[in-house]
């Protein structure tokens, strides 16, 4: 059709940077930390650690290096990357009934979609680079108190909401358990970030929402 959808034009946008970063295109300092520390393998880097992953997903699925200064005067390699990617979520995405009747070829399947619901998935994901639903977000939140909304009397956080409100003990708990079970520290940084602990994360995230929505 000639167009991405917004996460994707996002993404396309993100990975020209993290391209542009790698070859040089950035303060020295930034580039040291890409070729020397490797920033982009490490979780304190969130960005350029998603970037390099979903750049890493896209050459595996495309078999096409992106990974180039190419893509900065021409990025179709990397648009053309995109929509393949897009193609097959959507050949096995259990959700579009009625695309899939005008394609009955696009069968389903038990693929991983990533999470619960592309909303839990959106709210983590804001969390996780600074712009989350949580009051403490004052471009969303510019007329209310930026306390927890259940009434806790303290600043809603990132920290507060995953790891000391009771009003969300029993996700908080269920995320611990998964922790656990996969042999990783309980922390901001693994909530937000490791896959298997993410769908639980959405869970508490959507219940924040929930609460919202009562109010
Ligand atoms: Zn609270």
């Amino acid at each position: 059709m000639g167009w991405l959808p917004l996460d994707y034009l996002l993404a396309m946008h993100g990975i020209k940077w993290f391209v542009k970063c790698w070859f040089g295109y950035c303060g020295d300092h930034l580039r040291e930390r890409l070729h020397r520390d490797n920033i982009h393998l490490t979780w304190n880097n969130i960005f350029f650690r998603r970037s390099y992953e979903f750049i890493h997903h896209l050459e595996i699925t495309t078999g096409v290096t992106l990974i180039t200064e190419h893509i900065l005067q021409d990025d179709s390699a990397l648009r053309d990357s995109l929509f393949m990617d897009l193609t097959e979520f959507w050949r096995q995405h259990h959700g579009p009934e009625i695309t899939r009747e005008l394609y009955p070829d696009w069968r389903e399947s038990n693929r991983e979609i990533g999470g619960h619901c592309r909303y839990g998935r959106s709210l983590v994901n804001g969390a996780a680079c600074g712009y989350s639903i949580l009051r403490t977000n004052r471009l969303m939140f510019r007329h209310v108190a930026d306390s927890c909304r259940r009434g806790c009397g303290v600043r809603e956080t990132v920290d507060h909401v995953l790891l000391v409100c009771p009003c969300y003990s029993e996700q908080r708990a269920r995320i611990a358990s998964v922790c656990k079970r996969v042999n990783i520290e309980f922390s901001v940084d693994t909530a937000l970030c490791h896959p298997q602990v993410l769908p639980e994360t959405e869970t508490l995230f959507l219940s924040v929402i929930a609460e919202n929505y009562r109010i």
